[in-house]
């Protein structure tokens, strides 16, 4: 049914090729199907209806004056984003070589297929895209209905760890040396029946202030281990980080309780790695330090989260058995501009690989500070340019497909 309504569009400068292409739309119900015999055609077609966008561009690849190359890379810049179709007598790593080079100009390739394509192709390929309307069509979350608000109470705040709406959001970390998914930070986030998708600083301040973050903590290591095993069922061998709020360290039982609560989950606690703010060890007396100490000794992976932020991060890393030192994103984004912070993010750098604890670098929002840290031997990077914090089955996707995009990150 759905086909009725496509509006399709087949460049292919083979007259006999095209028009046995738009017969085959034709009898799979496709009414509204245009024709180019080049690229250039196409593209003036297409600016000509731009207020009526495409539904499915089917393209040749080897045309002359404008070869498919070309012409999708223009695509891309005039309909970011639609369902294309590579048609090609090529072999198969060279479809394969314009396959990523349409992903990475941001085009929803549906296929790339050998010439001549049959009537099932087709139809597979339609299917295809119908159902990835359909994904981007249904909202994951509810959409906030409301203004955003930041004003929750105590009370529903609470509510909602009890009732477990509150759920980590998997942000990747990505090896600089060979551009792998090594693993993940999760990320607190509320999913709000009438708000939508709220961030932390909407509730975590609060209970932080009122002395009530360990329900919080123990609903995120739990659901985080229990990501993290099921993505290493599926064999991806991940470690996943999870926040440890400052005043929790003063309590000496916590420690086993972490402890207890991930091995129920059947993960080892090597594959989980907490990250402690420096400030918080930091005004830490020996409770925090016997906390740190046993959880070490238990297996878990410690990091110094926000470093450079404190007061005696030196002194910090004399006392408590860290394995990794995260460099705050404050001076990644700096230090374009900044050389002072550049400074700041090659030592610690250095010290990191002194201290035989891996450097990890937070907030790498661009191509050029991606560069900067892979020059600077940085271990692992996080941030926007590589992935937003996703939920748990969008990260398991985002795993699936990740390998073709490593490419683009780790040729640098
Ligand atoms: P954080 O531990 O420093 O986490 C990094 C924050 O930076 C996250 O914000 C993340 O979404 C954001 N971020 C990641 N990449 C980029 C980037 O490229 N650019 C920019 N500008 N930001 C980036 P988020 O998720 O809003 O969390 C804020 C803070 O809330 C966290 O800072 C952490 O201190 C706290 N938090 C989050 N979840 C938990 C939790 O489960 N427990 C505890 N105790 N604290 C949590
Ligand atoms: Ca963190
Ligand atoms: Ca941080």
């Amino acid at each position: 049914m759905y086909k009725k309504t496509l509006r399709i569009l087949v460049i292919e400068d083979h007259n006999f090729q095209r028009k046995a292409v738009v017969h085959m739309l034709h009898s799979l119900s496709v009414e509204e199907v245009w024709q180019a015999n080049n690229g250039k055609q196409a593209l003036e077609m297409i600016r000509a209806e731009q207020s009526r966008p495409l539904d499915i561009v089917m393209c040749d690849l080897d045309m002359p004056e404008m070869d498919g190359m070309e012409f999708l890379r223009h695509l891309a810049q005039e309909q970011p984003g639609v369902s294309t179709i590579i048609l090609s007598g090529m072999d198969g790593a060279l479809i394969t070589s314009v396959e990523k080079m349409a992903h990475s100009y941001g085009l929803h390739l549906l296929g790339a297929v050998e010439k001549p394509l049959s009537l099932e192709q087709l139809e597979m390929l339609l299917g295809l895209h119908q159902e990835n309307k359909l994904a981007l069509a249904a909202p994951r979350y509810p959409s906030a209905l409301t203004p955003k608000r930041s004003d929750f109470t105590l009370q529903e705040i609470q509510q909602a760890v009890e009732a477990k709406n509150i759920q980590p959001f998997l942000q990747p970390k990505i090896s600089l040396l060979t551009g792998q998914i090594i693993g993940a930070e999760a990320l607190a986030r509320w999913i709000h029946p009438q708000y939508g998708v709220i961030p932390p600083d909407a509730f975590i301040p609060l209970l932080e202030r009122s002395d009530n973050m360990e329900g919080l903590t123990f609903l995120m290591l739990e659901s985080t281990a229990k990501a993290c095993l099921l993505l290493r069922k599926q064999g991806y061998d991940l470690d996943i980080s999870v926040n440890i709020s400052v005043s929790s360290l003063r309590d000496t039982s916590l420690a086993e309780r972490i402890t207890r609560v991930v091995l129920n989950t059947g993960l080892e606690p090597k594959h989980i790695i907490l990250e402690v703010t420096e400030s918080a060890a930091m005004s830490s007396v020996a409770e925090a330090l016997e906390n740190l100490a046993r959880l070490r000794m238990r297996g878990f992976g410690l990091s110094i989260d926000d470093y450079g932020t404190g007061f005696s991060s030196m002194q910090q890393l004399t006392r408590v058995p860290f394995t990794e030192l995260k460099i705050d994103k404050s001076f990644i984004s700096d230090s374009a501009n900044n050389s002072s912070s550049r400074v700041v993010v090659e030592s610690s750098i250095q010290m990191a690989q002194k201290l035989k604890v891996k450097s990890v670098a937070e907030g790498v929002e661009s191509r050029s500070e991606w560069d900067m840290l892979q020059g600077m031997s940085c271990d692992v990077a996080q941030g926007y340019f590589i992935a937003k914090p996703m939920d748990v089955e969008s990260f398991i996707t985002y795993c699936k497909r990740y390998s073709p995009l490593s490419a683009r990150h780790a040729d640098a």
